[in-house]
Protein backbone atom coordinates (compact mmCIF):
# COMPACT_ATOMS: atom_id res chain seq x y z
CA UNK A 1 0.00 0.00 0.00
CA UNK A 2 1.37 3.61 -1.06
CA UNK A 3 0.80 6.32 1.37
CA UNK A 4 2.82 8.66 3.43
CA UNK A 5 5.05 8.52 6.26
CA UNK A 6 3.53 10.07 9.24
CA UNK A 7 6.22 10.73 11.28
CA UNK A 8 7.36 14.18 10.87
CA UNK A 9 5.78 16.96 8.61
CA UNK A 10 8.43 15.88 5.45
CA UNK A 11 5.32 13.78 4.48
CA UNK A 12 8.08 11.12 2.31
CA UNK A 13 6.18 8.55 0.35
CA UNK A 14 6.41 5.15 1.39
CA UNK A 15 4.82 1.57 0.45
CA UNK A 16 3.44 -0.84 3.32
CA UNK A 17 4.38 -3.94 3.18
CA UNK A 18 1.86 -6.09 4.30
CA UNK A 19 0.84 -9.72 4.48
CA UNK A 20 -2.03 -11.76 3.74
CA UNK A 21 -2.95 -11.40 7.14
CA UNK A 22 -2.21 -7.25 7.68
CA UNK A 23 0.84 -7.62 9.62
CA UNK A 24 2.82 -5.40 8.77
CA UNK A 25 6.29 -6.67 7.30
CA UNK A 26 8.48 -3.80 6.69
CA UNK A 27 8.90 -0.07 4.98
CA UNK A 28 9.95 0.73 1.01
CA UNK A 29 10.70 4.41 -0.20
CA UNK A 30 8.92 5.50 -2.90
CA UNK A 31 11.39 6.24 -5.48
CA UNK A 32 8.74 8.28 -7.38
CA UNK A 33 7.93 10.52 -4.10
CA UNK A 34 8.69 14.27 -4.92
CA UNK A 35 10.16 14.41 -1.31
CA UNK A 36 11.87 11.54 -0.64
CA UNK A 37 13.05 10.17 -3.91
CA UNK A 38 13.57 6.87 -2.81
CA UNK A 39 15.00 7.72 0.57
CA UNK A 40 14.00 7.55 4.34
CA UNK A 41 15.17 8.25 7.42
CA UNK A 42 15.72 6.20 9.94
CA UNK A 43 12.48 6.48 11.58
CA UNK A 44 10.35 6.21 8.48
CA UNK A 45 11.90 2.34 7.61
CA UNK A 46 12.38 1.13 11.04
CA UNK A 47 9.30 2.85 12.96
CA UNK A 48 6.41 0.62 12.44
CA UNK A 49 5.97 -1.56 15.38
CA UNK A 50 3.70 0.80 17.31
CA UNK A 51 1.06 -0.69 14.78
CA UNK A 52 0.62 -4.05 16.68
CA UNK A 53 2.08 -2.47 19.87
CA UNK A 54 -0.63 -4.22 22.55
CA UNK A 55 -0.58 -0.69 24.67
CA UNK A 56 -2.21 1.23 21.68
CA UNK A 57 -5.44 2.02 22.05
CA UNK A 58 -8.25 0.37 20.62
CA UNK A 59 -11.69 2.25 21.48
CA UNK A 60 -12.76 5.70 22.79
CA UNK A 61 -12.02 5.92 26.56
CA UNK A 62 -13.96 8.45 28.74
CA UNK A 63 -12.97 9.80 32.11
CA UNK A 64 -15.40 9.05 35.21
CA UNK A 65 -16.23 11.02 37.80
CA UNK A 66 -13.75 9.04 39.90
CA UNK A 67 -11.08 10.03 37.39
CA UNK A 68 -10.95 6.72 36.40
CA UNK A 69 -11.35 5.70 32.48
CA UNK A 70 -14.08 3.44 30.78
CA UNK A 71 -14.21 2.57 27.22
CA UNK A 72 -16.74 3.78 24.84
CA UNK A 73 -18.27 3.65 21.48
CA UNK A 74 -17.31 6.12 19.19
CA UNK A 75 -21.30 7.30 18.87
CA UNK A 76 -20.83 7.78 22.33
CA UNK A 77 -17.44 9.62 22.83
CA UNK A 78 -18.13 11.83 19.76
CA UNK A 79 -21.70 12.90 21.42
CA UNK A 80 -19.59 13.48 24.78
CA UNK A 81 -17.34 15.73 22.57
CA UNK A 82 -20.52 17.58 20.92
CA UNK A 83 -22.49 18.19 23.44
CA UNK A 84 -19.11 19.91 25.57
CA UNK A 85 -18.22 21.91 22.56
CA UNK A 86 -21.97 23.14 22.24
CA UNK A 87 -22.01 24.12 25.56
CA UNK A 88 -18.60 25.94 25.75
CA UNK A 89 -19.20 27.83 22.02
CA UNK A 90 -20.53 31.58 23.03
CA UNK A 91 -21.86 33.91 19.98
CA UNK A 92 -18.46 35.34 18.70
CA UNK A 93 -14.56 34.60 19.20
CA UNK A 94 -14.25 30.98 21.06
CA UNK A 95 -10.65 32.02 21.95
CA UNK A 96 -10.88 31.56 25.42
CA UNK A 97 -13.16 28.86 25.39
CA UNK A 98 -11.86 26.34 22.74
CA UNK A 99 -8.71 25.05 22.18
CA UNK A 100 -7.50 21.81 19.95
CA UNK A 101 -4.59 19.93 19.59
CA UNK A 102 -3.70 18.50 16.42
CA UNK A 103 -0.22 16.29 15.67
CA UNK A 104 3.03 16.60 13.43
CA UNK A 105 2.49 13.24 12.83
CA UNK A 106 -0.34 14.00 10.55
CA UNK A 107 -0.46 14.54 7.15
CA UNK A 108 -0.83 18.28 6.08
CA UNK A 109 -4.13 17.49 5.12
CA UNK A 110 -5.27 16.44 8.40
CA UNK A 111 -4.09 19.58 9.94
CA UNK A 112 -5.36 22.00 7.19
CA UNK A 113 -8.69 20.34 8.09
CA UNK A 114 -8.00 20.65 12.27
CA UNK A 115 -7.31 24.45 11.57
CA UNK A 116 -10.65 24.67 9.69
CA UNK A 117 -12.57 23.23 12.48
CA UNK A 118 -10.99 25.25 14.68
CA UNK A 119 -11.15 29.07 12.74
CA UNK A 120 -14.34 28.25 10.83
CA UNK A 121 -16.21 25.87 12.73
CA UNK A 122 -15.73 26.53 16.18
CA UNK A 123 -14.38 30.51 15.67
CA UNK A 124 -11.07 29.53 17.46
CA UNK A 125 -7.29 30.49 17.09
CA UNK A 126 -6.24 28.49 19.88
CA UNK A 127 -5.05 25.65 17.87
CA UNK A 128 -1.48 23.73 18.39
CA UNK A 129 0.40 20.17 17.73
CA UNK A 130 2.14 18.49 19.85
CA UNK A 131 5.45 19.41 18.32
CA UNK A 132 5.79 22.84 20.77
CA UNK A 133 4.79 20.27 24.14
S1 LIG B 1 10.91 9.11 6.62
FE1 LIG B 1 11.80 10.41 8.21
S2 LIG B 1 11.99 12.44 7.21
FE2 LIG B 1 10.54 11.21 5.99
S3 LIG B 1 8.50 11.74 6.80
FE3 LIG B 1 9.21 9.89 7.85
S4 LIG B 1 10.17 10.68 9.73
FE4 LIG B 1 10.01 12.39 8.31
Amino acid sequence: METICGYCGCGCGIYVNVADDDTVLGITPSYNHVVSQGRLCSKGWHGYAFVRDSRRLASPLIRQADGSFREASWEEALDKVATGLKSAMGHGDNTDRIGLISSARCTNEENFLMAKLARAGLKTSSIDHCARL
